[in-house]
C-alpha cells in the first residue's frame, strides 16, 4: 500500500512544476515584515562614527581620515540600531535580501567630501 502511495507521488512529481527556484537568477517575493539589509546614502553621511558605536556586532567601520564607510554583512544581525541612530537620516533597512555572494567580504562605500554651498 505505501509503495503505491509512493510510486503515485513520483509519478505526478514528473508533471508537477518543481517547487524549488534558479537562485538567484529567479527570486521570490520579500516575506512581509522582511528586515531587509542596511543601505547608507553616503552623500549624507558626515563621518561622524554614532553608527559604529552603536552597532552591537562591531558591522560598521567609519574612517573618518580615508573617508570610508563600511559594512560587514555577515555580521549585521539587521536590529536597526544604526538607522536610529544615525544623526543625518543616511541609513535606511531596504527590505530586499543581501546580494548573494561565494566569499566574506566588506562593503565599503567612498564618502565624498561636503558640498560647499
Ligand atoms: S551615523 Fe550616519 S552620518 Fe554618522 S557616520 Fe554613520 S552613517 Fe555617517
Ligand atoms: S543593523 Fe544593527 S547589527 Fe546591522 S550594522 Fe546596523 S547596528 Fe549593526
Amino acid at each position: 500500500m505505501g509503495g503505491f502511495k509512493l510510486g503515485g507521488m513520483t509519478f505526478r512529481g514528473l508533471f508537477k512544476e518543481p517547487e524549488t527556484i534558479q537562485y538567484p537568477a529567479q527570486q521570490k517575493p520579500a516575506p512581509a515584515g522582511l528586515k531587509g539589509h542596511v543601505v547608507v546614502d553616503v552623500q549624507k553621511c558626515i563621518l561622524c562614527g554614532i553608527c559604529q558605536k552603536r552597532c552591537p556586532c562591531d558591522a560598521i567601520a567609519v574612517n573618518k581620515p580615508e573617508r570610508t564607510w563600511t559594512i560587514n554583512r555577515f555580521a549585521c544581525v539587521q536590529c536597526g540600531s544604526c538607522v536610529r541612530e544615525c544623526p543625518k537620516t543616511c541609513l535606511v533597512m531596504e527590505p530586499t535580501y543581501t546580494a548573494p555572494s561565494t566569499s566574506k567580504h566588506l562593503d565599503s562605500f567612498d564618502v565624498p567630501e561636503a558640498q560647499k554651498a
